[in-house]
């Protein structure tokens, strides 16, 4: 399948008053168009700076950013807007992402009238309303304002203004992190379905495994602006490497009640390291519990130990007696 994007060696250091904060650093991954690849980490590990990057909502530092094959890494106003029509972003806090002052058909044809897609008032209406129907999204609430709805209802406005310029690729940044367990599996299936649609490409991010589970292909774990593993969804549940895949899987709890499956506990001690000025060495070694000398001085690079299963470890092998 055709990779729709592709990052390569993507960096963004952000200037402080103690020093520079790698937030991305050195990123690399593509996506198959039609696919979802889920962000994982905890929070502060760059993955929401590093889908505002992509789509350009951040300039990069460094590296390249292709879309469909094109580097899109540096675009004047005139591409950015172009190129914007295809990316677009569902947030994680509908609330705060949506502006109070404007009613839900005045918030979700705002795309369509920066683009000045549907010049006549009635078939921006009726675009609405059809945008409307495809979130779930009853038509009544056309002239409500985002606070007199509930979470649920708000994202789905979120998600329609996302998908009113028909585009091909979404970062969908923590997009049911804010909202109640019940609604989160609502948004989720309808995003899947809007996928299987649309044949949308998603970007995920979330520090929930069991929501990344749900709904990705592939995995990418991040850990202070690095990826640290990267592997098929199944691949990654069933047979994660990195000792901080591992220690973050240990949190998630089991779906069902497996007779005989051990819960491999192991969980996160030490320091988390500075992403300002880091230093040398692999960045997990303040808290791995495998760590030894070589690891405080040499960066592991990111190697595909299986086939399609890339991991940031100098000792995977012995670790997982490979
Ligand atoms: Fe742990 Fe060393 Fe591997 Fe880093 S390189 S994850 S510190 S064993």
């Amino acid at each position: 399948m055709a990779k729709l994007l592709e990052a390569i060696n993507l960096k963004k250091y952000f200037k402080t008053p103690k020093g520079t904060l790698h937030a991305v650093d050195g990123v690399s991954f593509s996506i198959e168009a039609g696919k979802t690849l889920g962000v994982v980490g905890e929070s502060g590990c760059g993955k929401s700076t590093l889908g505002r990057v992509l789509i350009h909502l951040l300039d990069r530092t460094d590296g390249k950013i292709l879309f469909e094959g094109q580097d899109i890494s540096d675009l004047n106003k005139q591409q950015l807007k172009e190129v914007r029509q295809n990316m677009q972003m569902i947030f994680q806090d509908p609330f705060a992402s949506l502006n109070p002052r404007q009613s839900v058909s005045e918030i979700i044809a705002e795309p369509l009238q920066i683009y000045n897609r549907i010049p006549s008032k009635a078939d921006l209406e009726k675009q609405v309303f059809s945008l409307m129907d495809t979130v779930g999204l009853a038509r009544r609430l056309a002239n409500s304002y985002p606070h007199e709805l509930d979470g649920g209802r708000r994202q789905r406005i979120g998600v329609a203004r996302a998908l009113a310029l028909n585009p091909k690729f979404i970062v969908c940044d923590e997009p049911v992190s804010a909202l109640d367990v019940s609604i989160q599996a609502q948004i989720l299936n309808l995003m899947q379905d809007l996928q299987e649609e649309r044949d949308l490409t998603y970007l995920f991010i979330t520090h929930n495994l069991s929501v990344v589970k749900h709904i990705s292909d592939d995995i990418l774990v991040m850990y202070l602006g690095k990826v640290v593993e990267f592997a098929s969804d199944e691949e990654i549940f069933e047979h994660r490497l990195h000792p901080y895949t591992k220690a973050l899987l240990a949190a998630v709890p089991l779906p069902v009640y497996q007779p005989g499956r051990k819960r491999e506990r192991q969980l996160l001690q030490g320091e988390l390291s500075s992403p300002i000025n880091p230093k040398p060495g692999c960045r997990f070694a303040s808290r791995c519990p495998y760590a030894k000398e070589r690891c405080l001085t040499e960066e592991p690079p990111l190697v595909e130990e299986m086939p399609g299963h890339f991991v940031a470890c100098h000792y995977t092998k012995e670790i997982n007696n490979l």
